[in-house]
């Protein structure tokens, strides 16, 4: 961990105590709400569903407006997080795995970040992305989108439009994303036979917007859609499908019948990720 250069991490999460000077007002809580789920869907819609596994398409100019309200959480660059996201999936609960809750819960939720070990953008996993000048360029300055929206907070509701609408849902927002790299590999159910711990979770994809639904994310990462049945509950998939009637983006695939079908837990299939996970976990 390199503790010097996560001050800023840090200092985002003690900022929203000068609440004590500054006072709270419903427009800096409202500011507070919608920046959390917008900048939510920009980072699930976008960020995960878009660039990491480019389950849908959209055009240059989208491309780069989801990529910049992704880039306003302040998770580093879009590509950064398309490519070590890539990674997980292709090293899921492995060794390598980066975020993986085996190597401990803390270093899945947030202690990977905080290293040095995984600061640059691992552009082999990413050429497709990397084409693109304005990405490469969002992907080095990618302080630029956060502070121009911390200024439009400030120009909104001054000072707790600061504290309360910029930094306490940034802090709120990475939370919220990094659950799926830890909670979501330990707490819900399994349906599907998978060679990782992912697991569905309905509380987590309430905060998530749809990631909730991890195991079945980790089982066909083609889908746009994560929640598999009408009872799954996936907001970023029905604001997709909405920008797709408006012709915003296209080519959204939903999983085929004989994929939903099969490789169930309960059909007895030997459940890799179950006995891989019980194993490690027991041992650690
Ligand atoms: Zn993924
Ligand atoms: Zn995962």
């Amino acid at each position: 961990m390199n503790w010097a250069a996560s001050v800023p991490f840090i200092l985002i999460h003690l900022v929203p105590l000068a609440i004590i000077f500054t006072g709270v007002t419903a427009r800096s809580v409202i500011l507070c709400v919608t920046l959390y789920f917008v900048r939510m869907f920009f980072i699930t819609a976008g960020f995960h569903r878009y660039f990491s596994h480019r389950s849908y398409k959209m055009g240059r100019i989208m491309q780069f407006l989801m990529a910049f309200g992704g880039t306003t959480s302040a998770q580093k660059g879009v590509l950064w997080w398309a490519a070590h996201h890539r990674h997980h999936h292709k090293h899921s609960d492995e060794e390598s795995d980066i975020h993986s809750p085996r190597h401990g819960f803390w270093w899945s939720h947030a202690g990977w970040i905080l290293c040095d070990k995984y600061n640059e953008t691992r552009f082999d996993l990413i050429p497709d992305l990397a084409k693109y000048p304005e990405l490469r360029w969002l992907n080095r300055f990618h302080l630029v989108p956060p502070t121009m929206l911390a200024i439009a907070c400030v120009a909104i509701d001054g000072w707790p439009g600061l504290v309360i609408g910029f930094f306490l849902s940034t802090a709120v927002l990475y939370h919220g994303t990094f659950t799926i790299n830890s909670l979501t590999h330990v707490f819900g159910r399994r349906r599907y036979v998978t060679a990782d711990t992912s697991r569905n979770s309905l509380i987590l994809a309430l905060i998530t917007l749809g990631e909730g639904w991890h195991n079945n994310h980790h089982y066909y990462q083609r889908a746009t859609n994560q929640g598999f049945f009408w009872w799954e509950i996936d907001i970023s998939f029905y604001v997709l499908k909405l920008l797709s009637w408006l012709r915003l983006v296209r080519g959204i695939h939903t999983p085929p019948q004989r994929v939903l079908d099969s490789n169930r837990v309960k059909d007895g299939c030997i459940d890799v990720g179950m006995l891989t996970a019980r194993g490690k976990f027991l041992s650690a």
